[in-house]
């Protein structure tokens, strides 16, 4: 794989050529298949800004093209030992030119903000960090057949958060082909942010992954505790690639589920600009698609009331809920289940027979599983673990081992 980057004020274009042993059909660090529509892309920051250090201009192109590598990566400037090392380290992957370049270090956190209840509870936790919001834009060159997917209300909420706020805008999900335009590798949302992390003395990079990303499986594995995840843990591969780049993965929200970045984000003075589902217009969300369902249920679960929502469970959006256990995010169905008055009555009605759910058996859903907070880079740790005693609470011993045994009961 060899990759070019061109730029022209704040226009950044990734060109990238496959080697003959490289593949159209790759593999997401998440283990999900994709597969390569076109060789480019670009990301429009808002302003030009001086060539970034080359392990930053590398680091990016590496979150487009990672997938599809196979034995190696040429990239457009040499990059630093440690990083190139990183690479292969992580990935068996022969990385150069390698230089006499000094590694780089940033002083700021930066937040890779969605607009999503995690990442305003990041947000709240965080109140001077800025916020970079990635936007999606059409590729010249790939039909773009998810109109309805509205990044531009997103963008706009962003900007109403009325903090420091930087809109990056970018194709580069249109760069998959199947099996939809999306994150080659998850970190490509955070492109902006490596671009800018020089101009703006970025040393970290806060993304508003749960627990239930970090520590449960995600959408990686289905109920299994994963100390090691691959894309999250600071010690997994792309861990140790930002680290070598300068810029740490920052999880404040690693510790707490979704019940609590959700309660966190509607508690907060961002409650009017939280927006999940990346369906609805100016007015709202749309109320039919499948991650409304889902985060109704949860929002129903903290408000203690019935879910408000029309979805039925004869409609294909809520059809895995019918089926038995396990389910993807399973601790977040066993908190609503337990908690919404009337259960039986809703979508989520086999489900919460299947999983038997009490409050009790979920209470750890509400605290701070402790080893996250210990795993945030020492200079950031504090005032974010401060944050979680004063505002969240931290896991007893018996309630860390529930997610240390997660899946094995
Ligand atoms: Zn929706």
């Amino acid at each position: 794989m060899r990759i070019s980057w061109t730029v022209e004020d704040g226009h950044w274009s990734l060109g990238f050529r496959l080697d003959p042993e490289d593949t159209l059909d790759g593999t997401v660090t998440d283990g999900h298949r994709v597969r390569l529509a076109t060789n480019s892309c670009s990301v429009h920051l808002p302003y030009a800004v001086p060539e970034p250090h080359p392990d930053l201009r590398a680091l990016a192109a590496w979150t487009v093209v990672a997938p599809y590598t196979v034995s190696r990566i040429v990239f457009d400037r040499p990059v630093s030992p440690g990083f190139a090392a990183a690479i292969e380290e992580g990935w068996g992957i022969e990385a150069g030119p390698v230089g006499d370049v000094a590694p780089r270090r940033g002083e700021r956190l930066a937040i890779s903000y969605s607009g999503g209840a995690d990442s305003v509870a990041v947000a709240t936790i965080l109140p001077d960090a800025p916020l970079i919001h990635f936007q999606r834009v059409s590729h010249p060159r790939v039909p773009n057949r998810w109109t309805h997917y509205r990044s531009d209300v997103l963008a706009r909420l962003a900007l109403r958060t009325g903090r420091d706020v930087t809109i990056v805008r970018s194709d580069l999900e249109f760069t998959l082909a199947e099996p939809r335009p999306g994150y080659p590798e998850h970190h490509a949302v955070a492109i902006g942010a490596m671009l800018l992390a020089d101009h703006l003395d970025l040393g970290g990079v806060a993304f508003g992954y749960e627990m239930g990303s970090r520590w449960l499986g995600g959408g990686r594995y289905v109920l299994r505790y994963t100390p090691d995840n691959p894309m999250w843990s600071p010690h997994g591969k792309w861990g140790r690639l930002f680290s070598a780049a300068g810029l740490d993965l920052v999880l404040p929200v690693g510790g707490v589920s979704e019940a609590t970045t959700m309660r966190l984000a509607l508690a907060s003075d961002l409650r009017d600009q939280v927006r999940w589902c990346l369906r609805g217009g100016d007015g709202g969300r749309c109320g039919q698609c499948g991650k409304c369902l889902y985060k109704e249920l949860i929002q129903a679960a903290i408000e203690r009331r019935p879910m408000r929502i029309e979805i039925t469970a004869d409609r294909p959006v809520a059809a895995k809920w019918q089926k038995p256990p396990p389910y993807g995010g399973q601790e977040m169905i066993e908190y609503g289940c337990a908690r919404v008055p009337g259960i039986e009555e809703t979508a989520f009605a086999k489900a919460a027979a299947y999983l038997g759910a009490t409050e009790e058996s979920t209470r750890w859903l509400e605290h701070c599983y402790p080893p996250a907070l210990a795993e945030i880079p020492e200079r950031w740790r504090k005032r974010i673990e401060d944050f979680m005693v004063e505002e969240v609470g931290l896991m007893t011993e018996e309630e860390a081992r529930r997610v240390e045994s997660w899946g094995l009961a």
